[in-house]
């Protein structure tokens, strides 16, 4: 079987590598791919958002399944454009992936199906916007209402830094159109965690839980970033809350998404805050989170192609998906400055004795020179499992003890929390 996967960065990294242990993959291609996903699969030059190129290459390659990584291009049709064309794809259609394309949408579906979520606003002018924080008060939850790499949600702690974040998104438009409307949030106090699960539209299967590390710096402080490190099996997690996200978030959502004429297939991640009134929905993702995929899918057992022929043939209620027990635990190594402005290029040594460890997942990497260089403020997910928590950190920093490049920063503290609840 040939597998087109798209997207190029540390989730997509981690989905190669899973699928290439499937017997029923022959080759891989990966567009557009990295240096880490060219050690195993062929890289191909094409945008992950770029759908006229993606789909013209499927065609000519004969490719029998392509696997998405990111929401832009999903959120863009892709998966409609694929499937008219008579091509099989693991990933939601675009009225689906819209419950990640626009926040004020998800909103709206978690209040009509009664999902819990944090209390909220909607607002198309700046002043009404305005008015509502001077009333409301702080601390709230600015959020941009489209994509916004992941920047588009401003934690205000008071009144000013809220207004600020309304100006600079409905005016000064700092995520283009993606601020046309904004949705004011009830700030949540909680633990967060991910959960995130398969669904062919009727039926939806947790995977093992996970926590990602948002902050920059060690105790959680600093800029928030995309993740800078990731543990799976959360301990906030209990079998309880599973059953209560199971029973009031994940099932209400995908028949939710369905009576709407939305019909979810692929991967829906819900990003929950654990609230003392229960867990509560502050996000959907259309799609693997990242760095969480990383943790969670070195712990699958499961040939992921069987589980994306059971659901795209709508047949996911009978097989059996399978887990290891043992922990992961993926660090994330960063350029020096990230999230804020870093250099590139720099050498990185110890990729060959830190894969004798762990697992190296590529994120930002490039060749240059015969010598992998950096090329990204996230440059690696180094991932290991171990048979407690407990292990697998002190494992995955063993591995990360062996990587070297100029300036590179990670948090010291991933998995810490677990360790706190006794695990
Ligand atoms: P989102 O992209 O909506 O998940 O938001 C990004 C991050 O902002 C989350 O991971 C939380 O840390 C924080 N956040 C979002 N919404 C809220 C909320 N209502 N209350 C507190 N924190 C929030």
């Amino acid at each position: 079987m040939k597998v087109l996967v798209v997207g190029g960065g540390g989730r997509e990294h981690a989905l190669v590598w899973t699928l290439k242990r499937s017997p029923r993959v022959t080759e891989i291609y990966c567009a557009p791919g990295n240096t880490g996903i060219a050690e195993m699969a062929t890289c191909v030059d094409i945008n992950a958002e770029d759908v006229d190129s993606l789909l013209e290459f499927a065609l000519r390659e004969a490719i029998d399944l392509t696997v998405v990584g990111p929401e832009a291009p999903l959120i863009a049709g892709l998966a409609n454009r694929f499937e008219e064309q008579g091509l099989k794809v693991f990933g939601p259609k675009q009225r689906a992936a819209e419950i990640e394309g626009s926040k004020a949408l998800a909103k709206e579906i978690m209040i009509k199906y009664n999902i819990p979520t944090a209390k909220y606003a909607e607002f198309t002018d700046t002043k009404e916007a305005i008015a509502y924080i001077e009333a409301q008060g702080a601390p709230c939850v600015v959020k941009a209402d489209g994509l916004a790499a992941g920047k588009g949600v401003i934690v205000a702690e008071d009144k000013e830094t809220a207004i600020n974040a309304v100006k600079e998104i409905m005016e000064d438009k700092v995520f283009g159109a993606s601020g046309d409307k904004i949705i004011i949030e009830e700030f949540l106090v909680g633990e967060e965690v991910s959960i995130l699960a398969f669904t062919d539209g009727n039926n939806v299967v947790p995977m093992v839980s996970s926590q990602d590390h948002k902050r920059a710096y060690d105790n959680d402080e600093g800029p928030n970033t995309g993740g800078m490190g990731a543990y799976s099996p959360a301990p906030v997690y209990t079998p309880e809350l599973d059953e209560i996200v199971y029973k009031e978030v994940l099932v209400p959502t995908i028949e939710g998404l369905k009576a709407e004429g939305r019909e979810y297939k692929g991967v829906i991640y819900a990003g929950l805050m654990i609230t003392e009134e229960g867990p509560k929905v502050l996000e959907y993702n259309a799609r693997f989170g990242d760095p969480e995929t990383q943790a969670v899918l070195v712990r699958l057992e499961t040939d992921l192609v069987d589980i994306i022929d059971a659901i795209i043939e709508n047949r996911l209620a009978d097989i059996e998906i399978l887990w290891k027990k043992d922990p992961a635990v993926c660090i994330v190594m960063a350029s020096g400055g990230y999230p804020g402005h870093y250099e590139k290029g720099k050498v990185i040594k110890g990729l060959t004795e830190a894969n004798q460890v762990g697992v190296v997942f590529h994120a930002g990497t490039a060749e240059k020179d015969g010598e992998i260089v950096t090329n990204g403020g996230r440059v690696l997910g180094v991932t290991a499992s171990g048979e407690t928590v407990k292990e697998a950190i002190a494992n995955a920093y063993q591995a990360v003890d062996k990587i070297s490049f100029k300036d590179m920063h990670y948090r010291k503290d991933i998995g810490k929390r677990a360790l706190d609840r006794g695990l």
